[in-house]
């Protein structure tokens, strides 16, 4: 078993590092790797560790990055590469985590202001209590505490509440609650570079996870870039079909298939698993 798509709390994810490296050999996952948003401090705390202590697998480097495409916010993973040479690099978040916790308390301002418009119920202490919290999560945890929300639920994060929020909604330019974090982001292209230049592979995550837009259109566009060395064909949010659908487009175009959970917290995900299962060790950045 493996899971390649890991967040800590070096970016939205709820655990530390360590705490998931313990996660990860209880569970016996052989193969981890760690895919916070933008930044590398996941690989930073991994160089002063003695990591045998807490986990005896493989650890491959990972980072998420967001993208803009279509004046959308996307994200693409990229592995394997030297960090040394990545952390350099103008895409990597620079951010103090006073910085993040300040920005993140003015989205939390704005999504309580279009709640109120819209008559969504919401608790009334809700704020941002360390760096790692962001106010997509804190809002669509608190809309699901209120019965009166059952409705509006139903449209929004759908009837088994498993869209995604921040791609469904935040990052959707239809929606009531988007806010554009496109400004100043590269494009895929420029990404795949530095990711490519720092010797690591570029993989496509989560195709299906995004909302109203045309996911196989997008698929294809990406691909047309000629920047994929492979697909997330294993996720959280992929059912059978879809998984299928993206492994069939990994062997007709000579791609590496990725699996991984997209863990941020065992509320949501289940570390080395996705509903179709344990993720098998096929799905390691294999063709
Ligand atoms: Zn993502
Ligand atoms: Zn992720």
């Amino acid at each position: 078993m493996i899971d390649l798509h890991i967040h800590s709390n070096h970016s939205d994810g709820y655990y530390t590092v360590k705490e998931i490296l313990k996660m990860a050999e209880e569970e016996n996952i052989n193969t981890i790797s760690f895919c916070d948003h933008n930044v590398l401090g996941a690989y930073e705390e991994l160089k002063d560790m003695d990591i045998k202590k807490y986990y005896n697998g493989k650890i491959i480097t990972g980072i998420e990055f967001d993208f803009v495409y279509d004046k959308r916010d996307f994200h693409i993973l990229g592995y394997n590469f030297d960090v040394e040479k990545l952390k350099n690099s103008k895409f990597i978040d620079q951010r103090t985590k006073e910085d993040l916790m300040k920005e993140e308390e003015k989205n939390l301002e704005f999504f309580k202001e279009v709640c109120k418009t819209m008559g969504i119920k919401l608790s009334s202490d809700l704020k941002i209590t360390k760096p790692s919290e962001r106010a997509n999560d804190i809002i669509k945890s608190d809309m699901q505490k209120h019965k009166e929300n059952d409705d509006i639920l139903d449209k929004i994060l759908g009837k088994d509440r498993k869209n995604s929020f921040w791609l469904g909604q935040v990052t959707n330019p239809n929606s009531p609650f988007y806010i554009d974090f496109t400004k100043g982001l590269p494009t895929a292209v420029e990404i795949a570079n530095e990711i490519h230049k720092a010797g690591g592979i570029v993989v496509l995550p989560h195709v299906f996870e995004y909302k109203s837009i045309d996911n196989i259109y997008f698929l294809n566009e990406m691909h047309k870039l000629n920047i994929l060395d492979g697909i997330e064909c294993i996720h959280s949010k992929h059912n059978k079909e879809q998984a299928n659908f993206l492994i069939n487009f990994c062997k007709q175009n000579n791609l590496i298939m990725s699996g991984g959970s997209d863990f941020h917290t065992d509320k949501r995900q289940t570390l080395g698993h996705t509903e179709l299962g344990e993720i098998l060790d096929k799905f390691c950045l294999k063709k």
